[in-house]
Formats: C-alpha cells, structure tokens, sequence
C-alpha cells in the first residue's frame, strides 16, 4: 500500500490527569468516577452525544442488573438506572422490580432522557466533554501512553494526561498503541453479526400480542418475505405508550473494524429496517399503523475487538461462577452470542446457549476481575466496557450496558489511585481499588 506521512506541529494541551476515549456507558462511568474524585478529566466523543450504543445505537433498554433476588450492579449505573426512574425517563411498562431484583429483565428507557443525565452527571464531576472530536492517534513509549492526539471542527490538538481508558467499543485506542488484541472474524471462526436499531411509534399495545412474533416472522420467512431471512428476532422494548425499540435484524459478515464493510453494512441495515417496519404492518396485531421514526447512528456492533489482558475471562469461570480477590463487579447475564448465519442450525445453537448451556440461575452471579481492563504489561492504559479482555462466550454476557459501566467505574477509580499512589496498572493496589468500589456503592459480596 502507498502510504502518505502526515507531518504538522499541531497545539498541545496541558495538565490532564485522565483521558477517556469513546462516551459510551464504560466512558461515561469511568470519566464521572474519576471526576468525583478529583480528577481533570477530558472525555472525548466522536458522536454528538454520550451513551455510545445505548443512546446514538437507539439500544434502549438495560440488560439485567438482579439476579432475582437482589440487585447485582451498583455504583453509577445504579445512579443512572435510579436517576432516570424519579425524571421519567424509564419507560411506562417498566417499574422498578425490574432492575432491582428480577432475574434475566430488561428495562427499557427513553433515549433522550439518558442523554441529559448523562450531560448532568459528566457536568456535575467537572468531566471536559468534548462532542464531535475522535482519537487518531497514540504516542507511545514503550508500554506508557504519553498523550494522544484527537481531531474535531478545531483541528488536530495532541492531549498529554497521566493516564487513558480505552471505552471506545472497538478498542480503537489499544489499537492505536500496538497493544495485543483479539479480532473478530481473525482470531474467531465468524463474527457476532451486527443489528441496526430503530424506534417506531403509532403502536396499539392494547391489540399486541408477542407470543404470536416468532410464528408469524417464520411464517414471512416461508412465504419469501424478507431477502434476509433470520429467525432470530432479539426483540421490541416499548419505550412509551405508543412507541417501541426494535432491536431486529441481523447484518451478517459485516465487520465493524473494516471501513467499507461497516458503511455498506449501515445501508444494507437501513434496507432491512424498511422490510421489518412492513412485516411489522402486515402482520403483527396492533402494529399496522406503525410509523419509522428513526434508525441508529451507530451500526449495533455487538462484536469486534476485545484486547488481551492481564487476565482473559473465560466460559470456564463463568461456568464455574468464580469469584476473584480483584473483582470490581459481579454479574448474571446468559451468554448471548447472536447466530453467525441464517441457518436453522445457527439458531438452534444460540437458543441452546442462551436459554440451557450453563445458564446462570436465579440467586447466581460470578465475578468480573480488574486484571481484564488492563491490556498486558502496560502502565497508565485501561480499556473498560466491549473491548475487555474475555474469551468470546463471557463476551457474549459482559459486552453489556450495565456490565460495561462497573468496568469504566473501576477503571477511573484504577486511574485516579494509579496517579495518587504512583502505581502502575498492573501493579495496582486493587484491595483500595475494591474497597472504594464497595464504598461507591458496588455490589462486591
Ligand atoms: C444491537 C445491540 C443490542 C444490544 N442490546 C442490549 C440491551 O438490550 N441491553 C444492554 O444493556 N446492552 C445491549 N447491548 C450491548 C451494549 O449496548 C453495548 O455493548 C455497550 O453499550 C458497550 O458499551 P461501551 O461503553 O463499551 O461501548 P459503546 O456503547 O459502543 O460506546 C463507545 C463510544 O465510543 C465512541 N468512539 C468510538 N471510537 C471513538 C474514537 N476513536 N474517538 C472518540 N470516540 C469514539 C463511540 O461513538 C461510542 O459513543 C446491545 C448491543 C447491540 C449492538
């Protein structure tokens, strides 16, 4: 390939002591954690607004947080869950059992309501947001970060700071660093196939009856409806009186880490949307006057990069339902890896591991520990949320929103100690780390 050097002095900006890359819920939980305790913090968001997949990827609704006895996940997301409930910004047919204690529950929320807490709680810690401006690029020594280099309306700034979390989903920042990772479709016989989101309103719920979805999709699929057809149908989360997210559809071969197949794979999405909107109408009672009202910015990559990291969790663990003396959170979520293709054999296997392979049952969890936020052998660099370190089957459990934030609000803790104790990353005291974990309010029994 011919290559082109990029050469220009550009401004530099002082005096930071965390930056985070990517605003979603890892991003926003570590950068609010680290604010609250000091911290000058610079979160920096390609996106106009924070949530990352749950808001800009229209994924409304937070996998579940209680193992059906008791709530599992603590600390900020608890805050945001709870915050959202008491301004109305969780939906009207979700109550608060659902993430206090029910097992394997959803509760879906209004998307625009966690944007504004999002600005609150980022604004309230004295975080810096700055919208529309992407990481490119990573000075590096060794396995130390010394600053990164991002690009927004204003140009190209270099941003020196002590310490970095990776929270972009893609682990774009470990990338940029040359640290050690896993890619799907690489280093995985296929990749966990993407969806596009997307919000439709006008819905008679009172006429809706979802035990009748999956018979009457795979009805459309015999009578040659869709020209993709996939009998796995994650779902509708009603989000309002007359409005529902429609988490539907499957992208398959699309890799989120190839810039052509991620912008072909936004218009096939888009395609798709339009197909599942009029199967929708035709044959779904109480949708036949549905109207699209938006799709995802973000494609809904569930899948793409997970960094290697000081320790990889395995299925192992999680069958074992292992705990560790460095967990920073504990969790119970099926292991949910979509099917790679539209075969019938694919679906079957996903329903075996979602619904009886090893399930967590009611009462369970098992640990997450702070080792997978840091990439192997370095120093000021944690990566939080879907690009941890996990082998592909726990991914399919943790790549989620609630688990996403416990491990951006360890990583900001991690980084603040790290610069207040002169500790490295994987050096870390991570007693004190649990300690202010538990004393944030983490659930770590
Ligand atoms: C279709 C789908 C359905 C899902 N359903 C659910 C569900 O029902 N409940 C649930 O809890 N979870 C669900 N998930 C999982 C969950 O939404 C994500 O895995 C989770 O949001 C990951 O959080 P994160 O913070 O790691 O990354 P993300 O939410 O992906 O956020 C990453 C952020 O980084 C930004 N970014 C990326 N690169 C850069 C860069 N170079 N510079 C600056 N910013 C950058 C992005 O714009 C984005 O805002 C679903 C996921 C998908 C795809």
């Amino acid at each position: 390939m011919d290559t082109y050097r990029l050469s220009r002095d550009i401004p530099v900006a002082r005096g930071y002591d965390l930056v985070v890359a990517g605003g979603g819920p890892a991003g926003c939980a570590a950068a609010i954690a680290a604010g609250r305790r000091g911290a000058k913090v610079l979160l920096v968001e390609a996106m106009g607004c924070l949530g990352g997949m749950s808001t800009s990827g229209l994924v409304t609704a937070f996998d579940p947080m209680a193992n059906g006895e008791k709530m599992l996940v603590g600390g900020i997301m608890r805050e945001i869950v709870e915050t959202m409930y008491q301004r109305g910004f969780i939906s009207e047919h979700a109550a608060p059992d659902f993430w206090r204690r029910r097992f394997h529950c959803w509760t879906p929320f209004k998307v625009e309501g966690l944007k504004l807490v999002l600005d609150e709680l980022t604004a309230a810690a004295n975080v810096e947001v700055r919208f529309f401006t992407r990481l490119i690029d990573a000075d590096v020594t060794g396995r130390q970060v010394n600053g990164v280099v991002v690009q927004n309306v204003e140009g190209y700034h270099y941003v020196e700071a002590k310490t970095f979390i990776d929270a972009t989903g893609d682990a774009v920042l470990a990338d940029l660093c040359g640290a050690d990772y896993r890619e799907a479709g690489r280093d995985t016989p296929g990749i966990m196939p993407p969806t596009l989101c997307f919000i439709v309103a006008g819905i008679d719920f009172a006429a809706y009856d979802r035990s009748v979805v999956q018979e009457r999709l795979e009805t459309a699929i015999a009578e040659g409806f869709f020209t993709v057809p996939d009998k796995h149908h994650p779902g509708t989360f009603a989000v309002g009186p007359t409005t529902s997210m429609l988490n539907v559809g499957h992208v398959f071969d699309m890799n989120a880490v190839k810039e052509r197949s991620l912008s072909q794979g936004m218009m096939q999405g888009r395609r798709m949307v339009q197909e599942y909107v009029d199967f929708y109408r035709k044959y779904i009672p109480g949708f036949e006057h549905v109207e699209l009202m938006m799709t995802g910015a973000l494609m809904g990559v569930r899948e793409s990069r997970r960094i290697v990291g000081e320790y990889e969790l395995s299925f192992a663990d999680y069958l074992a339902r292992r705990e560790f003396p460095d967990q920073i959170g504990v969790f119970n979520k099926a292991v949910d890896i979509h099917p790679y293709d539209g075969s019938d054999e694919e679906f079957a296997r996903f329903r075996e591991e979602f619904f009886d392979k090893g399930r967590l049952q009611p009462g369970e969890h098992f640990g997450i520990p702070y080792r997978i936020l840091v990439p192997k052998g370095w120093t000021n660099l944690w990566v939080a949320g879907r690009c941890a370190s996990s082998d592909v089957q726990v991914h399919g459990s943790i790549r989620v929103q609630p688990a996403a934030a416990m491990m951006g609000e360890a990583a900001g803790t991690a980084a603040v100690q790290a610069i207040e104790h002169a500790q490295s990353a994987v050096s870390l005291d991570t007693v004190r780390l649990v300690a202010s974990l538990r004393e944030a309010g983490a659930h770590l029994p």
